[in-house]
């Protein structure tokens, strides 16, 4: 989903992928539906209106989807963001790794 928002500070994370990482480099961003990055919104400046007050957005439902998906905001759509924002400063597989670094920060907070 949103993972874009992590991105301006994690360049400097930048290191190989782990040898069993889920992502799929180069093909697509693949999201594993846990929930975190629309349950810590309250960083997000963009997402400001859809926190329910604890940090998480008010259109997730209990099995961790998105209730406005098909219309959900810019920030929380990986594809749309690439194509709006970062394609002239990054290449794609590049961004997917950062959205995958960005979701390894939130598990680790997490754990
Ligand atoms: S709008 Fe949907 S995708 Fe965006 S933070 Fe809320 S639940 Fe997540």
């Amino acid at each position: 989903m949103m993972m874009v928002i992590w991105l301006r500070n994690l360049r400097r994370l930048l290191k190989p992928p782990e040898k069993n990482c889920r992502v799929q480099y180069k093909d697509m961003f693949t999201c594993t539906r846990c929930g975190l990055c629309c349950k810590n919104i309250n960083r997000i400046p963009e997402l400001k209106e859809y926190n329910n007050g604890n940090g998480t957005c008010v259109h997730l439902r209990e099995d961790n989807l998105c209730d406005i998906y098909a219309d959900r905001p810019d920030i929380c759509n990986v594809e749309k963001m690439f194509e709006l924002k970062y394609k002239n400063y990054m290449s794609k597989d590049e961004y997917y790794r950062l959205n995958e670094e960005g979701c390894k920060l939130l598990r680790a907070e997490k754990a």
